[in-house]
């Protein structure tokens, strides 16, 4: 007989993670012999820098295989907290720094040290498909704030402010944005930062794609601007995208040293502290060069730059510039309940990534996930002569070739 297995509340609360399921998806058409181009998962196809890996090595080789503290050895709480004063100019030390199992669950940790039912969170849309559910797992209540294509998908002062009740406890950043590829340019975040601290929010700064900026863009830390900002904020950044090491898992945050110890006694109980040779790579990683990074950002930048050039020339997608993180995000509701490739008729654009996936064998996202209806998210971390037959396939699919 089968087990009835009556789920928590908060699993029900929750969807799988859109991203992850599109690539899993994409994956396994790709193992049945489907020759699937997948541009479904923000991570670098570049393999992590040989120093990197030789630091993990000799972690294992010198027995440093064991737990560490909670929140991270003390050497890379410091290294951390180092490598963000060189970045930023901003003074902070390894008692504001915690380390955890990638920089998804840090912010879950900053979620969970901080809001609980009965709170509310505010999230601009589009957002990272985690943020929602990330925020419902803590039984706070998420509440979307709209930004347009037309907007260049940025929140405004005014917005924000309209947008807070007597509940709201928190406000998520992310800039550069994934899925948008936006980066906020700094004065603004500054406003919008400003409009938290006066309200008495705090702030969840994702900057996880800080280092991935290109041509004249300029990326700020919300950290940056000023005490009163900086008490109240949570800065979340990782080695995942900057560094190529998804699957190493290290992510961190920064914030007054109250609440990194509160998420360090969350962390004792969760997870008892990250993997003790992944901290030994993520110490090469900030600690190390950082040529690495800057030869990596090339890469991205060449993919961009055409990525950006052909989906600006297909009749009927629209798109702003994504000048940061390696996503572009664009609006094909232009080409909804009209046939497409195959005879295909498609009404969203769920429907429309369906229907690519099964006529032309290309994978990406839908904006229904990112809470941004009429887009589709591509993926650009993988190489020219994959994105070059992807766009081909989608141009003939848009009928445009
Ligand atoms: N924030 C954003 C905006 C992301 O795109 C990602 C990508 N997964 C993360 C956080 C989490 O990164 P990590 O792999 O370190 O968990
Ligand atoms: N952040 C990446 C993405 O948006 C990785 C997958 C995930 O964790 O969502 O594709």
């Amino acid at each position: 007989m089968a087990v009835d297995f009556p789920l928590s509340d908060t699993v029900r609360r929750i969807k799988p993670s859109a991203t992850i399921a599109a690539a899993t998806k994409a994956k396994e058409l790709r193992e049945a012999g489907h020759d699937v181009l997948s541009f479904t998962l923000g991570e670098p196809d570049f393999t992590t820098p040989e120093h990197i890996c030789q630091a993990a090595k000799r972690a294992m080789d010198e027995g440093h295989t064991h737990y560490t503290p909670a929140g991270g050895t003390p050497k890379l709480r410091s290294a951390i907290a180092a490598r963000y004063t060189a970045d930023t100019g901003v003074e902070v030390t390894g008692a504001e720094v915690v380390v955890s199992n990638g920089a998804k669950h840090s912010v879950h940790n900053a979620l969970t040290a901080l809001c609980g039912p009965g709170d509310e969170v505010l999230i601009p849309t589009p957002y990272w498909v985690s943020y929602s559910d990330l925020v419902a797992i803590t039984g706070a209540t998420p509440v979307m704030i709209p930004t347009t294509l037309e907007s260049g998908f940025q929140l405004q002062p005014e917005q924000l402010a309209e947008a807070i009740t007597s509940r709201t406890k928190l406000l998520m950043l992310n800039s550069p944005c994934n899925p948008t590829g936006v980066v906020y340019p700094p004065a603004l975040l500054r406003e919008l930062a400003e409009v938290a601290v006066e309200r008495d929010l705090f702030l969840l700064s994702d900057e996880i794609y800080g280092k991935l900026v290109y041509d004249e863009a300029e990326f700020a830390s919300v950290g940056q601007f000023g005490e009163a900002v900086r008490e109240r904020t949570v800065v979340v950044d990782g080695v995942s995208k900057a560094y190529a090491m998804t699957g190493w898992r290290i992510g961190w945050t920064i914030c007054s040293p109250v609440l990194a110890k509160a998420m360090e006694k969350l962390q004792s109980q969760e997870t008892s502290c990250p993997s003790s040779i992944s901290q030994a790579a993520a110490m090469a990683a900030v600690s190390g060069p950082q040529e690495c990074v800057a030869t990596m950002r090339e890469e991205f930048a060449k993919r961009r730059r055409f990525v950006l050039d052909r989906l600006t020339a297909f009749d009927g997608v629209s798109m702003s510039t994504p000048d940061g993180a390696f996503y572009a995000f664009f609006d094909v509701s232009s080409f909804f309940n009209r046939p497409l490739g195959g005879g295909r008729t498609v009404a969203d654009a769920t429907e429309f990534c369906t229907a690519l996936l099964e006529a032309e064998q290309v994978a990406l996202v839908t904006g229904d996930a990112f809470g941004a209806p009429g887009c589709v998210r591509m993926s650009y971390a993988t190489g020219l002569d994959t994105l070059s037959e992807g766009l081909d396939r989608l141009e003939r699919f848009l009928g445009l070739k």
